[in-house]
């Protein structure tokens, strides 16, 4: 599971080329604002989350909880949940335009064109 916290997971660096080729220029994990967006594109005014299924407590098959110490894990994704509430609330008090991409949103390659393509859109 280290591999999932690592600071620069590689969906995260997958969207980052996607944009940068789409002519997008931004900021990464800039700890100036909350929740240190993965992607900060200052002139759109628009942060972008990446958010892995199991820490962020996505609704989905990738986020199901391990058998054991299952409340351990609960409590701890709950406080990620929480916190990530925050952040967002935070930011679009700041007019911040805020997007969640999840992790299995764009784990396959046609899913990712699909969701990629959709993002051009909202930012
Ligand atoms: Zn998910």
């Amino acid at each position: 599971m280290s591999k999932i916290s690592g600071k620069e997971t590689k969906p995260e660096i997958l969207v980052r080329k996607f944009l940068f080729s789409k002519g997008f220029r931004f900021r990464k994990n800039d700890k100036r604002y909350p929740g240190k967006p993965d992607i900060v594109l200052p002139k759109y005014k628009t942060v972008i989350f990446i958010h892995g299924c199991f820490w962020h407590g996505h609704i989905c098959k990738k986020a199901k909880l391990p058998d054991t110490r299952n409340e351990f894990w609960q409590k701890k994704i709950s406080r990620n949940v929480e916190r990530d509430k925050k952040n967002i609330c935070e930011l679009k008090n700041m007019r911040w335009k805020v997007t969640i991409i999840w992790q299995c949103e764009i784990n396959t390659k046609e899913k990712r064109k699909k969701k990629l393509k959709l993002l051009l859109k909202e930012i």
